[in-house]
């Protein structure tokens, strides 16, 4: 069994990470407690030039993304006005707000949905067994929590874990985009469709946005399944590590 094999199988990913007969050929794995790519020249097949999908324009997108019609505000004011935020209805709600967590310097940056219970409760984004797989599929293309940062469209949590309205996305819009505007990715990962539809201002279908690589605001930005569809639909979870090398290419070829 080679190495790689036996990573993914004590991350808990194997065999379901392996790349099914016919695929493309895995590159070979960085050391998980490497940085972010493997400094060595990687084993990986050549990088294809990004495609920039064109925007949805048939289908109308959902207002999230605001205008920058504000000055951004300094990171640790931009945590106080979510943690007191009262701009919408899951304020009434939640236990807290939830920010996010990471590097604000991290090259990749993760954008997930909304707090669930557990995130509600902690205060931090995907924690749980949603988080645990996400912390695996980080780990599979050499990154830990430390190299990214994480945060979710929504800052506190829709009751029951129900999907986040139209009107709950707009008004929280202004902390995502600010939070990337500090962060300044050299990447950018949609985990789910409510993440990618609000930075692609699109409400096409994730099997038609993920694996091609869009722009938002100039940065690369992948689409991928979130952590918690993966636990409910193990099958797609083939996919899912297609997508993290397509991230890791990238990245590999930013470095
Ligand atoms: S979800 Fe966003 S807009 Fe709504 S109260 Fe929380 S921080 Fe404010």
């Amino acid at each position: 069994m080679s190495r790689q094999h036996l990573l993914l199988r004590e991350l808990g990913l194997a065999p379901r990470w392996r790349l099914r007969h016919g695929a493309a050929p895995e590159p070979a794995l960085a050391p998980v407690a490497a940085n972010l790519v493997p400094t060595a020249a990687p084993v990986m097949p050549a990088v294809a030039a990004p495609v920039v999908v064109p925007a949805v324009a048939a289908v109308p997108a959902p207002a999230v993304v605001a205008p920058a019609a504000t000055a951004l505000p300094e990171w640790a004011t931009l945590q106080q006005q979510v943690a007191s935020c009262t701009a919408c209805g899951l304020c009434q709600t939640r236990t807290q707000a939830v920010f996010g967590k990471g590097n604000p310097r991290a090259r990749i940056m993760l954008v997930g949905e909304a707090p669930g219970a557990e995130e509600d409760k902690q205060g931090l984004p995907f924690v749980g067994k949603a988080g645990q797989l996400l912390d695996n599929m980080l780990a599979a293309i050499g990154l830990s929590q430390d190299d990214v940062f994480i945060a979710n469209v929504l800052k506190c949590r829709p009751p029951g874990n129900r999907n986040p309205a139209v009107d709950e996305m707009a008004a929280c819009a202004d902390y995502l985009r600010w939070q990337i505007a500090h962060v300044q990715p050299e990447v950018l990962v949609t985990l789910g469709r409510f993440a990618a539809h609000a930075l692609l201002q699109s409400d096409a279908a994730i099997g038609a946005l993920r694996r091609e690589t869009h722009q938002y605001q100039g940065i690369p930005l992948f689409v991928t399944f979130h952590p918690a569809y993966l636990l409910r639909s193990p099958g797609e979870k083939a996919k899912a590590w297609q997508d993290l090398l397509a991230i890791r290419r990238a990245l590999a070829k930013k470095a």
